[in-house]
């Protein structure tokens, strides 16, 4: 397991679309932060429906995910990029993650872009790592698992979700859920 320094993960989401995306920008956002990123960024449709999925879990389930919407994500790219952050995009046309993930610092902060209907060819060029998860479309939200799993490994659930409405107990064969709601 790679240790993870305090630093700042961000999964930047490109180009939602209201009408066509809800659903699985939601699910972005909830796979970003079960597999460790501490934030995620909407931009493209002003929707406050998965912001509003985004806090309502983290508080019932715990932990300090934040979310917010970006009206200019190209901006909080190219200042990101000069503040030397690492830029990490997602795209199956990039490099596999099997030789790109061993050379991305994990001891930095890093926006980690997902695209949405179409990415603007400046994100191939502003980006550290243009990173593939298989060379074949599939979904962002796998695309996102995969790769953060893969880079930051597995995480300690109980302390980075502590603090919520509910705890879920791991169990075989039973669904067990501590409800904190009157401690
Ligand atoms: N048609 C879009 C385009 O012009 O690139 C791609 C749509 S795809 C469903 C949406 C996002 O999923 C992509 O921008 C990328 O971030 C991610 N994605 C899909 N397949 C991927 C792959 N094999 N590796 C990495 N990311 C992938």
């Amino acid at each position: 397991m790679r240790e993870a320094a305090p630093t700042r993960k961000t999964v930047l989401r490109l180009g939602h679309r209201i009408d066509r995306d809800k659903r699985i920008t939601s699910h972005l956002g909830l796979t970003a932060r079960a597999f460790g990123a501490d934030e995620v960024v909407l931009s493209g449709d002003r929707d406050p429906s998965p912001l509003e999925t985004w806090a309502s879990v983290s508080e019932r389930f715990g932990g300090r995910f934040e979310s917010r919407f970006e009206p200019k994500p190209m901006s909080l790219l190219r200042g990101a990029s000069k503040e030397g952050t690492t830029i990490v995009h997602l795209t199956m046309y990039g490099e596999p993650a099997a030789e790109a993930i061993p050379r991305i610092p994990i001891d930095r902060d890093a926006i980690i872009v997902v695209g949405g209907s179409k990415v603007p060819g400046e994100v191939f060029r502003i980006s550290d790592y243009n990173v593939s998860i298989g060379s074949q479309p599939h979904s962002e939200v796998a695309a996102l698992a995969v790769f953060l799993n893969s880079w930051i490994g597995p995480i300690d659930e109980d302390s980075r979700f502590s603090g919520g409405e509910f705890t879920i107990v791991p169990s075989e064969r039973n669904k067990i859920v501590i409800s904190h709601e009157e401690e």
